[in-house]
């Protein structure tokens, strides 16, 4: 008998130290979006939770035309907020408490369309740094591109948010100093996905973690565009990830991987996960089932 309970003991101790339960809590947001949230937040929860870091909440927004009234979630007990919301505005008192969340030093992460969201809302284009659509043009701050190995605020007029055609496309890391993308491939191939082009923002306080050419054939750009950013606000940090558009998307190693880091980044700064075997490289996608 005290063997057996020696054993357990043994058993739970190695457990504890081999994968250390989940802490700290996430909030993913979803309820409307052009996109199919409904398929992508499940993907997106188990993602969160497979990191062993996170057990995860969904606040689920009323529909569209619906009273906003009373959806209010209790942003501050969360350690990480994930957005994959875009949609109608949110009251102003969850306006205020989002802001006040951040602010503090809240993480957030916004996850594809959630940069689509909000075009009147200065305080939340301040923490995502750049979106698109929304009627978004040159007023909502500048283009962000990487040109001649440089990072290039381009003012000139035009509309905010595109894409070409989606298929798989070559992701370039910008800055491996970054906790985020330290250790990733300079190159991997993500797997089909909507190449967001022309976002535009305030972009204060940006950091460019890696960008992806959105070539003219696909009907694109032209312009290697930010695909994977931080943003600091306040005492908050965000992760901004343009990738994501469907659960196929989503089902991409380097997605999977860049989410994992970048949203315990964004709750902690600091990344503790290590490289997968699985990444993607230069030439081939890599996604799990
Ligand atoms: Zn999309």
């Amino acid at each position: 008998m005290k063997t057996r309970i020696l054993i357990s003991l043994i058993v739970s101790i190695l457990t504890t130290i081999v994968c250390p339960a989940a802490t700290m809590k996430a909030l993913i947001i979803d309820g409307q979006n052009n996109h199919d949230w409904k398929a992508t937040t499940p993907v997106l929860k188990k993602t969160l939770e497979n990191s062993g870091l996170f057990t995860v909440d969904v606040a689920t927004s009323p529909g569209k035309g619906q009273s906003m009234t009373a959806f209010k979630p209790n942003f501050a007990t969360y350690t990480v907020v994930v957005s994959n919301y875009n949609g109608e505005p949110w009251s102003k008192e969850t306006e205020d408490a989002f802001v006040q969340y951040v602010k503090s030093g809240g993480g957030f992460v916004s996850v594809h369309a959630a940069n689509n969201s909000f075009p009147e809302w200065k305080e939340y284009n301040e923490i995502i740094g750049l979106g698109g659509w929304g009627d978004r043009t040159e007023k909502a701050g500048p283009y962000v591109r990487f040109v001649d190995g440089k990072i290039v605020r381009d003012s000139s007029p035009g509309r905010g948010g595109g894409h070409g055609s989606q298929h798989p496309f070559v992701v370039e890391v910008r800055d491996s100093h970054h906790p985020i993308t330290a250790g990733l491939p300079e190159k991997w191939m993500h797997a089909k996905d909507e190449l967001y082009d022309r976002l535009r923002g305030p972009a204060e306080n940006l950091t460019l973690l890696a960008t992806a050419f959105a070539t003219k054939e696909t009907n694109g750009s032209g312009h290697h565009e930010p695909m994977l950013m931080t943003i600091s606000y306040g005492k908050g940090r965000v992760f901004h990830t343009t990738l994501g558009h469907s659960v196929e998307a989503m089902k991409c190693v380097g997605f999977i991987t860049t989410l994992q880091r970048g949203a315990e980044w964004a709750a902690t700064g600091k990344v503790t996960s290590k490289l997968p075997n699985d990444f993607p490289t230069t030439d081939k996608v890599s996604s799990r089932e």
